[in-house]
């Protein structure tokens, strides 16, 4: 164990790895294509590629894979053997360069929303220069995954990540021009950054196992509340318990191994739930290690005899998880474009590029929203647990004073660092942060970067930081067009964050996110509340959204038209599972507990009956009690499964949305009252499903 930093890197091709195999040219091509300014020639990718298989071989690979994302959240892979055979029965290790540049996967069954059809099922896997290839060990060999970009025969995105690569490439672009605007002469690249905070539930493997829900849908479909839940606060930050030490040390060095810089780890909110999170890194790599992350802690998990649970909400009444999504741009030469600096005041390239995002946030919330929106999210948004799914920015008191004072000529003061002396001499005096965290905000500026909080646990970060990236990068163009178009910068400035913040201000809100009040307040300021997905959803089709997408190049019309349908199937397809799965677990398991406890009780009166009605009174209210929750039981599975058929007789696609957010949803939380009803009076001899109680507090 004491070794255990040491392994890190050994399973990730790194370009230091490269670097020491390929000749110097072959380098500095592959790192001129890397940021887009000449294409890699066939030879030198062959060169790369033996450089690549040599280093993987020796690991012990005898695979390879073309890893992508396509629109599942999830991760692909399809493998290939190193193995050719020569002609004269002797077999050699090879892997051309056109194999590491290019895959065609027959790909006609992933989510397309209609692009495809599968007599042109012919999909592309296309290496990311950007990303690093890297092995995976199991116990029985040893694979190279290469990350790689999805695309159709005709060249339309299919994927997570060319969205990605191309809002990467957009926003670099335009916060260069703004930077040249500004008076910077040395910055040759701006990137896009990335630091993402993954939450999860552990459950024991053996209990986990007897939950169809746990096992089909990922989250519990039923399960009355435990005594105690998260309310003595005694499980964020406590003490971690070995069983869950032992799986996370094993998760570092997993990570490790893989170049993936695991710093923090702890226990959050809710009973057996945790985070784990990495230092950031440039986006399109920090999005591969989270699917990498997910992964590893699924994988570890069930070698200690546990399930990690990604989804947004397991348990009702208790947190669900999310994925904070840390953002910021930052250049080649080290500069943090939203650090403030010691004086933020007169930090004009700071104020400007945060004018931006408050400008884009504004005018191009739904982008935001629509990429959190996934019926495993809509759990989570709004329950006081997680930002609403009102779209608002937190600033802190001293930057939103600051800009007020410049937009609207004030002069108020602005609340400076101040030290705080605890009066304890042991306890040295900190300088306090001006403004407080403020973690009820669903985009909070929190120091030198953007928080961005909404987006569900088993989401990949991708989706929400092309969001961002093009948004924000729609704005820094109209910005560099001023600056590049001004006679007095100094003035330009002046009159970009006066107007970003007299006309964008609503979309500033630094009070707390989950009260009563702030739902009111957001009405009044005309900001949006979708708490559904079916709607959240829609608004990709909104003509500014369309229009954005494709001025900037992020999506043509019809990839995002097919991507509206690919997600709005996914979305009924998951209600759809879950009614079934509740209906399938209350037929088998659920009803004939409470018939045989029904029974037994039935007995029980009859036996005791002989020495008086007072003896069975109690018995049979509880008897009565059982019984009508039979009968409810089987009233609200009737209904939900004609409500199934509902759905899947709707043609179209949207009404269909519509109607499983109201049939399935409603139908699905109708039946779990008398099901949880029973669950709480039934003999737990008899009680066929492992509960709150043993999944929250047992492992
Ligand atoms: P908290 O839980 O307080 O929000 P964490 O330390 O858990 O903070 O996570 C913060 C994340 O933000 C880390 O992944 C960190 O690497 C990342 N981060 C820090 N600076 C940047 C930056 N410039 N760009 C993107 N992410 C960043
Ligand atoms: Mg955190």
């Amino acid at each position: 164990m004491e070794n255990a930093m040491k392994v890190f890197g050994e399973n990730v091709f790194t370009e230091s790895n490269l670097k020491k195999r390929v000749p110097k040219e072959v380098f500095k091509e592959f790192q001129a294509s890397q940021l887009g300014q000449t294409e890699l020639s066939k030879a030198s990718a062959e060169v790369i590629a033996n450089a690549i298989k040599d280093w993987a071989t020796k690991r012990g690979a005898t695979h390879y894979c073309h890893w992508f994302q396509p629109l599942t959240d999830l991760t692909a892979e399809k493998h290939d053997s190193f193995l050719e055979p020569t002609g004269d029965k002797d077999i050699i290790y090879k892997f051309s360069g056109s194999s590491l540049i290019k895959g065609e996967p027959d790909a006609s069954s992933f989510p397309n929303g209609g692009v495809r059809s599968t007599f042109e099922a012919r999909g592309y896997t296309i290496w990311d220069t950007s990303s690093y290839p890297f092995i995976r060990e199991n116990k029985n060999g040893v694979t190279l995954y290469i990350p790689t970009a999805f695309i159709s025969f005709t060249g339309l995105a299919l994927d997570k990540k060319v969205p990605l690569l191309r809002t990467m490439k957009y926003v670099h672009q335009q916060a260069l021009r703004v930077l040249k605007g500004l008076g910077n002469t040395t910055s040759k690249h701006v990137f896009n950054t990335l630091g993402v905070e993954q939450e999860y539930f552990l459950v024991s493997k053996e209990m986990f196992e007897k939950r169809d829900d746990l096992l089909l849908t990922g989250r519990t479909l039923v399960g009355a509340p435990a005594p105690k839940g998260q309310e003595l606060s005694d499980h964020y930050f406590g003490k971690i318990k070995d069983k869950v030490i032992n799986f996370m040390s094993d998760v570092d060095v997993e990570l490790w191994k893989l170049g993936i810089p695991s710093k923090t780890r702890h226990n959050e909110v809710a009973p057996n739930q945790f985070e784990v999170a990495p230092l950031f890194s440039i986006a399109n790599l920090a999005s591969d290690q989270n699917q990498i992350i997910m992964e590893t802690i699924e994988k570890i998990a069930l070698k200690h005899g546990l399930v990690a649970l990604l989804h947004e909400k397991p348990f009702a009444g208790v947190n669900g998880s999310g994925k904070h999504n840390n953002w910021s741009l930052g250049t080649d030469d080290g500069i943090n474009l939203f650090s403030p600096g010691k004086d933020p005041k007169t930090n004009t390239q700071f104020l400007v590029f945060v004018s931006a995002v408050i400008e884009a946030v504004d005018r191009y919330y739904p982008m935001l929203r629509t990429a959190t929106a996934t019926a495993t999210n809509d759990h989570r948004l709004g329950g006081h647990e997680a930002p609403p799914a009102i779209i608002s920015i937190f600033l802190g008191d001293e930057l939103t004073t600051i800009l007020e004072n410049i937009a609207l000529g004030k002069n108020s003061p602005v609340a400076e660092a101040s030290q705080l002396n605890l009066s304890v001499d042991v306890l040295p005096t900190l300088s306090m942060d001006a403004g407080d965290r403020n973690r009820t905000s669903p985009f909070a500026f929190t120091g030198n970067k953007f928080e961005f909080r909404m987006p569900g646990s088993s989401s990949t970060p991708a989706s929400s930081a092309a969001a961002i990236n093009a948004m924000v990068g729609k704005v820094l163009s109209e910005y560099a067009d001023k600056l590049e178009n001004s006679t007095n910068i100094d003035e330009t400035v002046q009159e970009i964050i006066t107007n970003a913040y007299k006309n964008h201000s609503r979309i500033i809100f630094n009070g707390n996110g989950y009260s009563e009040e702030w739902i009111e307040e957001a009405k009044r300021r005309g900001l949006s509340n979708d708490t559904s997905s079916n709607i959240a959803l829609r608004k990709m089709l909104d003509p500014e959204i369309l229009e954005l997408a494709e001025e900037i190049g992020m999506y043509s019309k019809i990839e995002l038209a097919a991507r509206y349908n690919a997600y709005a199937e996914r979305y009924i397809t998951q209600l759809s599972i879950e009614a079934k799965t509740l209906i399938d677990m209350v037929n088998k398991l659920i009803l004939p507990a409470g018939i045989k406890y029904a029974d037994l009780l039935a007995t029980h009166i009859e036996k005791n009956a002989k020495y008086g009605e007072e003896f069975v009174k109690e018995q049979e209210e509880l008897l009565k009690d059982v019984l009508s929750n039979i009968s409810e039981i089987r009233k609200e599975t009737k209904s939900l499964a004609e409500k199934v058929e509902l759905v899947k007789n709707e043609e179209d696609v949207t009404k269909q949305t519509d109607l499983a957010r109201e049939e399935l949803n409603t139908g699905l939380e109708k039946l779990r009252v008398p099901c949880d009803n029973l669950e709480k009076v039934v003999d737990s001899s008899i009680w066929p499903l492992p509960t709150y109680k043993d999944l929250l507090f047992k492992l």
